[in-house]
């Protein structure tokens, strides 16, 4: 059994005293609702500015929430301004990276080169990637749902055999702050194809265990129906991730 996984991408919203606030408040929410995260596992990605102060507030109150950052730079160190080293996250106590979204994708031109870089740069300093991958209308139009996210899952773990612990997230891009979600069975269609890609590359163990989440629109509204789907294991929630109550409701997708 997989441990469903809710991550709060944050985008680039919230400094880092309203990150404090903010964790602070979704930690009582937590525990006023007597949320047990050995049953569903909760995580935030906050801008880089934040990570510090997330991570000295969840350390000093064992507070039960994943963190992570939204991005990292393929190069461990070095003439790269700007850049932000996987060894700097390890140093913060990031459990997790984003890789791959598709807003860095389109906004930054990152290739599928710089993502299959950038996951083993994660991997080298113990970060557990988030891999996000996702299709567009175009693409949906063109190819069908799942040939490009699975083009994309299968650059991304290009040169990579061995067995390791990664996520993945399906976020077509379409159902990103669309409001238009897709539907559960859509997005178990896709989890299944990218699920095969992880057996073809990393062997069934690995593939079972691997968390395959769904991104696009989740709401508390319309969470459970995702999380009902054999494939899928979690959601990777943008806007609503900003909405305390909102993002507790969707934590809390069972109850
Ligand atoms: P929304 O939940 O706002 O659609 O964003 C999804 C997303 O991009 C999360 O990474």
């Amino acid at each position: 059994r997989r441990t469903p996984l809710i991550a709060g991408n944050w985008k680039m919203n919230l400094d880092h005293l309203q990150a404090i606030a903010f964790v602070q408040k979704l930690a009582w929410g937590l525990a006023d609702a007597k949320h047990d995260v050995a049953s569903v596992e909760v995580a935030v990605f906050p801008p880089f500015t934040d990570l510090r102060s997330v991570q000295t507030l969840v350390a000093a109150d064992k507070l039960p929430i994943a963190f992570g950052a939204q991005d990292l730079s393929e190069h461990d160190s070095g003439a790269y301004t700007g850049e932000i080293s996987g060894a700097f996250l390890s140093a913060l106590d990031c459990s997790y990276v984003l890789i791959g979204h598709s807003e860095r994708r389109t906004l930054h031109g990152e290739s599928d080169e710089q993502v299959s870089g950038k996951v083993r740069a994660a991997l080298r300093h113990n970060l557990v990637p988030i891999i996000c991958v996702g299709e567009t209308s175009d693409d949906l139009e063109k190819h069908g749902p799942s040939a490009v996210p699975v083009a994309q899952l299968k650059a991304a773990l290009s040169g990579i055999t061995s067995t390791v612990d990664i996520v993945v997230a399906y976020e077509p891009v379409w159902a990103i702050g669309s409001g238009q979600a897709a539907t559960p069975e859509q997005a178990e269609q896709v989890a299944a194809a990218l699920r095969a890609v992880l057996v073809d590359t990393l062997g069934e163990d690995v593939a079972q265990k691997t968390r395959i989440l769904y991104g696009g629109s989740v709401k508390s509204s319309n969470i459970a129906g995702f999380m009902r789907e054999p494939n899928v294991d979690g959601a990777l929630v943008g806007g609503a991730s900003l909405d305390l109550n909102e993002f507790t409701s969707i934590v809390r997708y069972q109850k």
